[in-house]
């Protein structure tokens, strides 16, 4: 039985549930943190299955449908987590689009939440502890982990082909008993989710969930891309390809690192006056120009910026990124996620000139290590994480959320799993 609340009403469902287990009994029960939970227990099982509402993602590309669905227990190294905030990162969209076999399935990573249970063998959060999920892990044993240089846990890593658990290869969603797969470890499209522990950073439980859980994927992304990757020098110049939440991102750890010159570089020019906000000085549409736009920066900088980062996940995007910096001392970072299908051609003279080109995941920081640190500098008022959220939504209109990020509108549109 659960502990932390008394179980008020049987809620009269058993028929709908009789197919699962004949011994199965629905509950709805009030917990301290987490208000009205509908619990299903299982003959088997003293950790009760939660049946709550879930965005489940049926098709490709066909809009999400709120669903009853039944969250499994966290096995041995897992978390459950309740999700109060989640947000949509293009990497969902863009899996959402993929003609992938790993349907149905409940997308979602950039999120905020409560640890609700823990499973066998977890120590290092327990139930009440205020978490950010995160795509790419971080086991703490392996060589990557034992790394200074690495986050690309052995483990962990993302991993955007896998829709189960590491465990034991199942899913913890389901519905009439038919799995409904995972998403990079995360799935937060749901009231309720399973991670493995290695997948959430433990915060400080005073940091408005609403806020910090942009800093879950696309901000720390973009912010990492610059600070702890591009790096630029004091009173350089950066071009950022793509002003969405990860390249302004780019664009403000440009700033805080010291660059003087930003330029920003998009399609869209509806981006670029919020753009200045985020440090941006200077702007390029690549199709107000008839030279590729590679030359067009080279024009501007006397040969190439110092440093380019590119946030747009678009191939061609990818290459301009890093033919446009400085040969000799140039450095490209690639972020976006690109076509399964794409690939990266340029000439091999542009790296014996001594550009480089880098790539990166999560910003490179060390999601457990690391990201509690970056919700203390949004706390110390080290950085703004408002300006970033020009939208908010009910979970239950989840589809206006990719409606504004296919028009280009916005930055970052709270999921508000309250309403
Ligand atoms: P977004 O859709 O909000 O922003 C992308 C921007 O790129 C848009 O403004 C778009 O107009 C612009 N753009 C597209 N093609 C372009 C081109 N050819 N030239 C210039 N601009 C172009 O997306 P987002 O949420 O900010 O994510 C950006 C990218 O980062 C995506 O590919 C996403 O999958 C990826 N991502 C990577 C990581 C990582 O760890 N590497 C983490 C999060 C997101
Ligand atoms: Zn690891």
């Amino acid at each position: 039985m659960p502990t932390a609340g008394k179980v008020i009403k049987c809620k009269g469902q058993l028929q709908m549930f009789s197919k699962l287990s004949p011994f199965v009994v629905f509950y709805q029960i009030k917990t301290v943190h987490f208000g009205w939970i509908n619990m299903v227990l299982c003959a088997n099982s003293l950790i009760g299955c939660w049946i709550r509402a879930a965005a489940v993602a049926w098709e490709a590309g066909k809009p999400l449908s709120m669903e009853e669905v039944e969250v499994a227990p966290p096995q041995a190294m897992e978390v459950r987590v309740k999700i109060l905030f989640t947000s949509l990162c293009h990497t969902d969209v863009y899996f959402w689009e993929a003609k992938t076999p790993v349907f149905p399935r409940i997308f979602g990573h950039e999120a905020g939440g409560i640890v609700e249970s823990v499973g066998e063998g977890v120590t290092d959060v327990a139930p009440g502890d205020h978490v950010l999920p995160v795509f790419t892990g971080e086991c703490k044993e392996c060589a990557h982990c034992k790394s200074a240089e690495s986050n690309m846990c052995d483990l962990l890593r993302i991993n955007t082909d896998r829709g189960v658990m590491i465990g034991d290869g199942k899913s913890r969603f389901s519905i009439n008993g038919k799995p409904i797969y995972h998403f990079v470890g995360t799935s937060t499209f749901s009231e309720y989710t399973v991670m493995h522990v290695g997948c959430v950073a433990k915060i400080n439980p005073e940091a408005p969930l609403d806020k910090v859980c942009v800093l879950s994927c696309g901000i720390s992304t973009g912010l990492g891309a610059s600070i702890n990757v591009a790096k630029p020098p004091k009173g350089s110049t950066v071009a950022v390809f793509g002003l969405g939440a990860v390249g302004l991102a780019a664009a403000e750890g440009a700033r805080i690192a010291g660059a003087s010159r930003i330029i920003g570089v998009d399609l869209n020019p509806n981006r670029f006056e919020e753009a200045r906000k985020f440090g941006c000085t200077e702007f390029v549409n690549p199709k107000d120009h008839s030279k590729p736009v590679q030359e067009v920066l080279a024009e501007m900088t006397n040969g190439g910026v110092d440093r380019s980062v590119e946030c747009t996940g678009n191939i061609n995007a990818m290459i301009q990124a890093f033919e446009c910096v400085h040969d000799g001392w140039g450095v490209a970072v690639l972020v976006g996620v690109p076509h399964k299908d794409a690939e990266f051609k340029t000439h091999p003279m542009n790296f014996l000139n001594e550009r480089t080109l880098k790539g990166t995941f999560f910003g490179n920081f060390k999601p457990r290590t690391d990201l509690p640190n970056v919700v203390e500098l949004y706390m110390k008022k080290e950085l703004e994480l408002e300006k970033f959220i020009t939208h908010t939504v009910p979970f239950s209109e989840i589809n206006k959320a990719f409606d504004l990020m296919a028009k280009g509108e916005g930055i970052r549109c709270i999921i508000r799993m309250d309403h």
